[in-house]
């Protein structure tokens, strides 16, 4: 490159003139190298560097690619989507279980026939009270097995847990009569005992804890509103 700097103070102006040279491009350069040229051209890497170097950077590759582009682009947004659309639509198709039971089951339930919560959960109160009768049939709110059935006198009373996996437990106190026993599976139309009195209560009630990993949660987390 050469510089032609000319000052013309008279006119307040001043003129730059720069010659660049261009390299010259050798257009007739054949996409295809031989290792020959790739040896004249690139000093360094070995043949399929210098061959991918060469490939690249050809004017006629560049070109070539651009225009391809520009097609593709223009193609694209021509092509109604639709048809862009298609393979998608038919991997998305689901194949359906001939086994679903077609009538839909309650999966999570309240325990009792008639719901009057006498006591919500609170921090000094861990569970709902629910209010009835004395033989009033107490179910599982979920599908699960039994897997503690204890008579007492004293706090809980007789009481049921029910495990439903995935570490959700339930317990059912103060019961007057059991019908279920240890192990045992039960369903939302099992019915684990009877309302009671017994333990610390002072009526006829069902306290019913949920426990996620042991630790008592608030029942309406689990139960519909
Ligand atoms: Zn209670």
């Amino acid at each position: 490159m050469r510089k032609i700097f000319l000052t013309l103070p008279k006119y307040r102006l001043a003129v730059q003139y720069k010659f660049i040279k261009r390299r010259k491009v050798n257009v007739d350069e054949s996409i295809i190298p031989t290792p020959k040229t790739l040896r004249k051209k690139y000093r360094v890497g070995g043949y399929t560097r210098r061959f991918f170097r060469h490939i690249f950077e050809h004017k006629r590759i560049k070109k070539l690619l651009g225009a391809n582009m520009a097609i593709m682009l223009v193609a694209t947004s021509l092509m109604p989507t639709s048809t862009l659309g298609k393979g998608v639509v038919e991997e998305n198709t689901v194949i359906t279980n001939s086994n679903i039971p077609l009538t839909t089951e309650k999966s999570v339930q309240y325990p009792v026939q008639n719901l009057v919560i006498t006591q919500g959960y609170k921090f000094y109160h861990p569970g709902l009270d629910i209010d009835g009768l004395t033989g009033d049939s107490i179910n599982p709110i979920k599908k699960g097995i039994v897997v503690e059935v204890s008579y007492s006198r004293f706090a809980y009373g007789n009481s049921v847990i029910v495990d439903h996996g995935n570490k959700l437990t339930t317990l059912y106190a103060h019961l007057s009569k059991i019908d279920v026993e240890e192990g045992q599976e039960v369903n939302t139309h099992t019915k684990l005992g009877e309302m009671g009195a017994t333990g610390r209560s002072f009526g006829d009630h069902l306290h019913l804890e949920v426990r996620d990993h042991g630790i008592p949660i608030n029942p309406f987390s689990v139960l519909p509103r």
